[in-house]
C-alpha cells in the first residue's frame, strides 16, 4: 500500500501576518510540483492572509489547535468552525507543548479531534513520550495510551481521516532527533494498534508523521522508513530553503 508523503510545519508561536505571508510565498514557488502533500500551520493571526497567499497552490493550511465547543464563552479560543471558517483544511491537535505546558489531557484531545472531524477538518494528532518516560522503558504504555485515548472508538471510515504525528518530546525543538530505527519502531507499533482499531485498511492508509527535530540532513534517512509517512517540523518550517527540502525528501 502506498501512502502519499505528508508533510506539516507547524510554525508555532513564530511570525507576523507580513512575515507569514513572505515565507508562504517563498515556499509557494520551492515546493512546486512537490510529490509530498504539504501544509503550513502558522498562528491564528496569519491564518487568513496565509489562505490568500497559498490560493491556487497545493499547499494546504491547518491550524495549530482549536477547542472542542462551537462557540461560547471562552475567552481567548479558537472553535472548529472558526478554524474553517479562516480557510483551514485542518488542524493539529495534541502537540506535547499543548499537553505540557496547557495541561491537555487525552480525554481533552479526544473532545477536540470529534469536534474538528465533526467540523469536516483533517486532524494531525500528536502522540509522544518524554526522556523520563522512554528511559524508564515506559514508551510505548505512553505512546498506545495516547493513541487509544484520541482514537478509540471511531469508526473505520472516521479513523482513516485523521494523521497521526509520532514525535518524542525529547526530540523535539533539542536538534535531537530520534535515529530512523527508533523512530521505525514506534511507528511500527503504532500502526499495529491501529489494525486493531479499524482493521488493516485502515492501518495501511493512515499516515503516521515523524515530529523532533527534522532537518534537510536527517530527513531523507527518517523518511525512507517505511512506516515513517512523513513529517511534522517545527524549527526548520520557518526557514522557507530548508522546509522544501525536507518536502523534496519526502518522496
Ligand atoms: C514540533 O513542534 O512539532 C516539532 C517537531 O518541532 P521541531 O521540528 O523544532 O523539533
Amino acid at each position: 500500500m502506498t501512502r502519499r508523503k505528508f508533510v506539516c510545519g507547524n510554525w508555532k508561536m513564530h511570525k507576523t501576518i507580513a512575515e507569514a505571508v513572505q515565507l508562504v510565498r517563498e515556499l509557494r514557488d520551492k515546493t512546486a510540483g512537490a510529490s509530498a502533500q504539504v501544509a503550513v500551520a502558522p498562528p491564528f493571526t496569519a491564518l487568513s492572509a496565509v489562505k490568500q497567499a497559498v490560493a491556487g497552490s497545493a499547499i494546504q493550511l491547518f491550524a495549530q489547535n482549536c477547542h472542542f465547543e462551537k462557540q461560547g464563552a471562552f475567552t481567548g479560543e479558537v472553535s472548529p468552525a472558526m478554524v474553517k471558517d479562516a480557510g483551514c483544511d485542518g488542524v493539529i491537535l495534541g502537540h506535547s507543548e499543548r499537553r505540557q505546558s496547557f495541561g491537555e489531557t487525552d480525554e481533552l484531545v479526544a473532545k477536540k479531534l470529534r469536534a474538528a472531524l465533526a467540523e469536516g477538518l483533517h486532524p494531525i494528532v500528536c502522540v509522544g513520550e518524554t526522556l523520563q518516560e522512554r528511559e524508564a522503558g515506559r514508551t510505548w504504555e505512553v505512546v498506545s495510551r495516547q493513541v487509544r485515548g484520541a482514537l478509540g472508538g471511531l469508526d473505520a471510515a472516521t479513523l482513516q481521516r485523521i494523521t497521526l504525528a509520532y514525535e518524542p518530546v525529547w526530540a523535539i525543538g533539542t536538534g535531537r532527533n530520534a535515529t530512523s530505527a527508533q523512530a521505525q519502531e514506534v511507528h511500527a507499533q503504532i500502526r499495529g494498534l491501529l489494525r486493531d482499531l479499524g482493521g488493516q485498511p485502515v492501518a495501511n492508509a493512515i499516515r503516521i508523521q515523524y515530529g523532533g527535530s527534522v532537518k534537510p540532513d536527517n530527513a531523507a534517512e527518517l523518511l525512507s522508513q517505511p512506516d515513517v509517512d512523513g513529517a511534522l517540523v517545527g524549527g526548520a518550517s520557518l526557514k522557507a530553503g530548508d522546509f522544501s527540502a525536507i518536502v523534496s525528501a519526502a518522496k
